[in-house]
């Protein structure tokens, strides 16, 4: 029976709910015992609190009973990225820094969340501070790949990622900077979507990087992307860089496919270090367009070979200036013991309470900020950053969207690039030119390679697009069934 409601796609799940042939405690109730049973094994979660999940969940019961208005998400069990502010839950972006911080308010996201209805029924694994591609960045340990325990889920939202493809939850909310919902969406066979900037308020997310950070969802399907999406966008006067447009209702428009669609494939996106298996699958599921009628052109985005050096730049420096206030005083862990001076209690205490990953992106952004150095770095990055979307500008005179892989290999061993920093930025080579340029991208599982390991489709669209972008997502879908396939734990 377990089995069964999680493995409802997320639109049956919610007319069920509607119609009272299942109740809120019930789901509720059947998640917090799969995450009970087959958490320990994969770490996704970092605090789950199964009293006040059911209470949410009787909430919203009692709220159908009445006969009140029902969200778009009521009574449906939703995943938190440990990076969120929900008030009364701790909050520690998976950071000793942070242990013990309990939020005295909610994100806009969580307000927007709970105003649909829906349950929050705990809070997940990440890299820290949402540092790094693999989720082994985390204070509480790694997180497991459902598909081979030995791999890595991706990261930063790890635990959100792992959560909805274990079928632990069936939604969950991530955040992207650089890929981080996106890219572990791919390498664990689920759509993950980055919205545009300034799409979903970040008012109440901890900050990694501003100008890079949004909030997005992740589902094991396009429209269950399309529904959590449409509840946690629009504007916030708290936040400057949210912008004033009217939501548009993907859940309805979602399964309109989109006639004339030309899509572009950057040459740049099938270069030098991407796997042969990665490739063979992505130009399969680009045939699938074209037996739909779309268009397939080649273009250009000349910029692409710099991405990655101006994500590292850009991103370190605003996290170098974000994480300046935990000091042991403002915010975070302080130290113990300390040799007696404010500069000594200042190292003391950021020297524990960071990971080493956090320290080496503070050095990097400090450095680059540094006088003598910000015209050379920081400044030149500003000015790539440019370049860059004008690379997307101008290809979307010409295409609807572009499209190609979300990583260059499906997912790694645990342990395999720790050491090795620069390996591990690489891998996020295909997503940070979204966040550089502001733009929606959307992972949607597209196959397997050999092993069993799943491999995404990228789709990414003009500023605000999203709703064509999920449109042209749902078309591929509903031709295909590699989101249908779980991991074997699962079934
Ligand atoms: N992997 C990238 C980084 O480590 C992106 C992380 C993210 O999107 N939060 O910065």
């Amino acid at each position: 029976m377990s089995s069964i409601i999680t493995s409802l796609p997320l639109t049956s799940l919610i007319q069920q709910l509607r119609s009272g042939e299942l109740r809120s405690v019930e789901v509720t109730t059947t998640y917090l015992d799969a995450i009970a049973d087959r958490d320990a094994a994969l770490g996704a979660f970092v605090h789950v609190d199964r009293e006040d999940a059911l209470q949410q969940a009787a909430d919203a019961d009692a709220r159908r009973s009445a006969g009140q208005a029902n969200g778009l998400l009521a009574g449906v069990p939703v995943a938190i990225k440990d990076v969120l502010c929900v008030t009364g839950q701790p909050a520690t972006c998976a950071s000793r820094m942070l242990k013990g911080f309990v939020p005295p308010y909610d994100a806009t996201a969580i307000t927007k969340l709970k105003q649909a209805g829906a349950v929050l029924v705990g809070r997940t694994n990440m890299d820290e501070f949402a540092m790094g591609s693999s989720g082994e960045n985390s204070a509480f340990g790694p997180t497991r790949n459902p598909w081979d325990p030995e791999r890595i889920p991706g990261g930063s939202s790890s635990g959100s990622a792992v959560a909805v493809a274990a079928r632990l939850a069936p939604l969950a909310l991530g955040s992207d900077t650089g890929g981080s919902i996106r890219q572990p969406a791919s390498l664990c066979g689920i759509v993950g979507l980055k919205p545009t900037y300034g799409r979903v308020s970040r008012y109440g997310l901890i900050a990694y990087a501003s100008s890079l950070d949004q909030i997005g969802p992740f589902a094991t399907d396009v429209v269950g992307a399309a529904i959590l999406l449409e509840a946690i966008s629009g504007h916030d006067p708290r936040d400057s860089t949210s912008v004033n447009l009217p939501v548009p209702a993907h859940s309805q428009s979602v399964d309109q496919p989109l006639a004339g669609l030309r899509i572009g494939v950057p040459v740049e996106h099938f270069a030098e270090g991407l796997d042969a298996e990665v490739e063979r699958t992505v130009r399969e599921a680009l045939a699938v367009y074209k037996s739909l009628g779309a268009e397939l052109k080649e273009i250009h985005l000349p910029h692409t070979k710099y991405a990655v050096a101006t994500y590292y730049l850009i991103a370190t420096s605003e996290a170098s200036s974000n994480l300046a206030r935990y000091d042991g005083v403002h915010y975070g862990h302080r130290a113990e013991e300390f040799g007696g001076s404010l500069i000594s209690m200042y190292e003391a205490s950021r020297g524990e309470g960071f990971g080493d990953e956090v320290k080496r992106r503070i050095m990097l952004g400090v450095f680059a900020l540094s006088a003598g150095y910000a015209d050379k770095y920081y400044t030149k990055a500003l000015q790539v950053r440019r370049l860059i979307r004008g690379d997307f500008d101008a290809a979307f005179q010409e295409v609807d969207v572009i499209a190609g892989p979300v990583t260059p290999t499906a997912a790694f061993k645990l342990g395999e690039k720790t050491s090795d920093p620069l390996s591990m930025y690489l891998s996020d080579i295909y997503t940070i030119s979204a966040n550089l340029a502001g733009i929606p991208g959307i992972s949607i599982p597209c196959g397997f390679t050999s092993t069993g390991l799943p491999i995404g489709l990228q789709l990414q669209a003009a500023p605000f697009e999203e709703e064509r972008l999920l449109r042209v997502a749902r078309m591929f879908e509903r031709e295909t069934e590699w989101h249908l396939r779980q991991p074997a734990s699962t079934l």
